[in-house]
């Protein structure tokens, strides 16, 4: 099988519980490796930079974005965020799946420049939890909760444009299902021709 790491986009509305299930991912299978965003946005109380983010100016960002240093970038309720591009090559070359955790616009821009990536739309378990747990969170002001609502009804109308959709019903479902994913992708004959043609050589 395919022995090149998988790059893996999860997006889904805020409130979907992307964090916790990336986290329970993590958990599950050590080797798969996560990409650390960079961002504008100010740090929230227990995020570390890092390893959270890359906690940094705008004019930073616009620095890095300019040297071609971003895989893609997206504006986010008035925020930028970026995927930092040298890790990611690295850990696929190495044979490890990376996870991207971002946002649809961002989504988009991988979908175009890497085709081959694998794309996860991960849905809450219905619209009244969605609203329950972005009220639950508590960390921001209503302003915030309130542009959060409704770009999470923008991004639920992306959905139909990932590989695959996932409810987040439990934690060990939707880590099931993403697992069950990710080894059906490496068995993909397209992500195989070097396999295939290794086989031939030998009949
Ligand atoms: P938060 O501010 O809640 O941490 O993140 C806001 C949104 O930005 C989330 O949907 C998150 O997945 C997304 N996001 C985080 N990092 C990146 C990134 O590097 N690029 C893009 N396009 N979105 C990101």
């Amino acid at each position: 099988m395919t022995e090149k790491g998988l790059l893996v986009v999860i997006s889904g509305p805020s409130g979907a519980g992307k964090g916790t299930i990336v986290k329970a991912l993590l958990q599950k299978d050590p080797k798969i490796r996560l990409s650390v965003s960079a961002t504008t946005r100010p740090p929230r109380p227990g995020e570390t930079n890092g390893r959270e983010y890359y906690f940094i100016s705008r004019e930073e960002f616009e620095q890095m974005t300019r040297d071609g240093k971003m895989l893609e970038t997206a504006e986010y309720c008035g925020n930028c965020y970026g995927t930092p591009a040298a890790p990611i090559e690295q850990w696929n070359s190495q044979g490890s799946d990376v996870i991207l955790e971002i946002e649809v616009q961002g989504g988009a821009n991988v979908r175009k420049t890497k085709p081959a990536s694998v794309g996860i739309f991960l849905l809450p378990p219905s619209r009244e939890e969605l609203e329950r747990r972005l009220k639950k969170r508590g960390t921001e002001s209503g302003e915030v909760i309130c542009k959060r609502l409704e770009t999470a009804e923008r991004e639920l109308g992306e959905a139909r444009n990932y590989d695959y959709t996932v409810v987040n019903d439990t934690v060990e479902n939707a880590v099931e299902q993403i697992c069950a994913i990710l080894r059906a992708e490496k068995c993909r004959t397209a992500r195989n021709a070097e396999l295939l043609e290794r086989m031939q050589k030998n009949d």
